[in-house]
């Protein structure tokens, strides 16, 4: 019984200078869940992530 809450993601990359919006949800464990893996510069590390329940 769980209350699915979805969110919007905004990824941003400082190195690049990319913006990725993106759907969220909780997975079993809660944590945050976008799909997101890396932005095409490479970077995975170094990124500025907004989110806001939808
Ligand atoms: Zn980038």
């Amino acid at each position: 019984m769980t209350v699915e809450t979805r969110y919007r993601v905004i990824v941003r990359c400082p190195n690049c200078g990319e913006k990725y919006i993106l759907r969220g949800r909780n997975n079993e464990k809660g944590e945050l869940e976008t799909g997101f893996k890396q932005c095409v510069c490479g970077n995975e590390t170094n990124l500025r992530i907004d989110v806001t329940p939808e």
